[in-house]
């Protein structure tokens, strides 16, 4: 039985001026809202998606109910017939259902996305299936502890060795090394690396390197891997952020992503598509994905705090009215209505916009799977320029309205059982 709804906040919810459902529509978009309330009772039934003393666990017993979590939001999604796609509402619904991290979600926000877009026909029919299933689990390592934002930078090397066929990975500097990948610390056991092409002692630019990194049975570093977690962090704690070392670690030559340029056993890269067509440019389009994704959790991520804090708002009585022995809402006070309601604002803002980023990239994306699919140089660099921004703006009204959220709870606020120290930090 669920508990009686305070009667103050039932009064507040009573005095809505539009009909709540119409906005309940517009938020579900094409997400069926009797499938969504089915999703959330599911996880909100299910032990084992429980986030009963998340706050109180330690992170290595965290990081193993998230796996847990991650394994059985498997099974849910294959009950539901839900596809394992974050552009399929329904996953996406379970995910946020969820309402913790998981150290499994790169491997569809990132690894996945990479394959698809970046792979050719030939190489999608031999590893997709197996990263669908689960079977391949992987991560995005581009970062390296000497080199983030200048990805041109990078130091990892993929040398080709014409002999055997195969692409010899190497990381032999202290700033080389992969830092920060999520899912790479203990996760994963395969990683996309991002690293420079290297044919008879010539760059040949950044390329894609899927690169088996743990033994798919005993899920120990393979030979020449040195793989670990980077160690605690200001939040975000159940995610694995990892190191990686790749010393002479051999992988085929097939395994580079030949969507839009090959590389003969003869060491000849070859470029695909025409001058116009802006295909070449997709290789961004994991970051784009990832910067949309951000948006897009920006609104929902401000949209918890918010909803908790005006709930308390509603609840909270502080302060007598004027003459009277009756104590205040404190939503009644105009200060806190101009936190809250901006707050409230953006976060709708930042919903609609995360949508319509994520759906215009999930569209380039499709495209660019029908071997038909071209992309103007004109949309990859709107869309390129729009999300570097809307990253960095969204994410920082979010953080400083999260926080605000906290202070406008006064000191309720400050408890993790109110659920906003974890999204502060995280
Ligand atoms: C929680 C978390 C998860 C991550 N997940 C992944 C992942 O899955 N895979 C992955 O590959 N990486 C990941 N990263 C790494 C992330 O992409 C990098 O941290 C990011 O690219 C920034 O690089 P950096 O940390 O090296 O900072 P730097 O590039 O060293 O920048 C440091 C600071 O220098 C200044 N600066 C740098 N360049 C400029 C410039 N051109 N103009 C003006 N100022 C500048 C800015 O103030 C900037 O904040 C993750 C990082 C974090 C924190």
């Amino acid at each position: 039985m669920p508990p009686p709804v305070n009667p103050l906040l039932l009064s507040s919810r009573l005095s809505c001026s539009f009909p709540p459902p119409s906005l309940t529509s517009l938020l579900d978009g094409p997400l069926p809202t009797p499938l969504r309330h089915r999703i959330e009772a599911l996880v909100s039934s299910d032990p084992v998606l429980s986030n009963a003393r998340n706050a109180q666990l330690p992170r290595v017993e965290r990081h193993r109910r998230a796996l847990a979590k991650h394994l059985r939001m498997r099974e849910l999604a294959s009950k539901l017939g839900v596809r394992e796609d974050l552009s399929d509402r329904g996953f996406m619904c379970l995910v946020l259902s969820i309402a913790d991290d998981l150290p499994s979600l790169l491997h569809w926000g990132m690894f996945l996305p990479n394959l698809r877009s970046l792979f050719c026909p030939r190489q999608l029919r031999e590893w997709l299936p197996r990263a669908e299933s689960g079977e391949v689990l992987g991560c995005y390592a581009q970062t390296e502890l000497g080199h983030g934002s200048n990805v041109r930078g990078v130091e990892t090397t993929g040398t080709l060795d014409e002999g055997t066929d195969e692409i010899v990975l190497r990381s032999p500097t202290v700033t080389s090394r992969k830092f920060w990948p999520g899912g790479l610390g203990k996760t994963s056991n395969h990683a996309m690396v991002i690293a420079k092409l290297v044919v008879r002692g010539e760059c040949l630019g950044v390329h894609n390197f899927l690169v088996p990194i743990r033994d798919a049975r005993t899920h120990e570093p393979l030979p020449g891997v040195t793989v670990g977690d980077v160690g605690s962090k200001l939040g975000y704690n159940v995610m694995d952020n990892g190191f990686l070392i790749l010393d002479d670690v051999r992988i085929p030559r097939e395994n580079m992503a030949m969507r839009f340029q090959t590389l003969s056993r003869s060491g000849e890269l070859k470029k695909l598509g025409s001058k116009d067509d802006a295909s070449s440019k997709i290789s961004y389009i994991t970051m784009m994905l990832v910067r949309a994704q951000i948006v897009y959790m920006s609104s929902q991520n401000l949209g918890l705090a918010v909803t908790i804090a005006t709930r308390y708002s509603a609840v909270r009585l502080q302060g007598f009215k004027a003459g009277t022995g009756e104590e205040v809402q404190i939503l009644d006070y105009v200060m806190q209505q101009h936190r809250l309601f901006t707050m409230i604002s953006s976060s709708y803002c930042f919903f609609f916009t995360g949508e319509r980023v994520l759906s215009r990239l999930f569209s380039i994306q499709s495209a660019m799977a029908s071997s038909a699919g071209t992309v103007s140089k004109a949309e990859m660099a709107d869309i390129h320029c729009s999300l570097s921004a809307l990253k960095s703006f969204c994410s920082t009204v979010t953080a400083a309205g999260i926080e605000d959220c906290r202070r406008a709870c006064g000191g309720h606020g400050y408890l993790d059982s109110s659920g906003l120290p974890e999204l502060v930090n995280t």
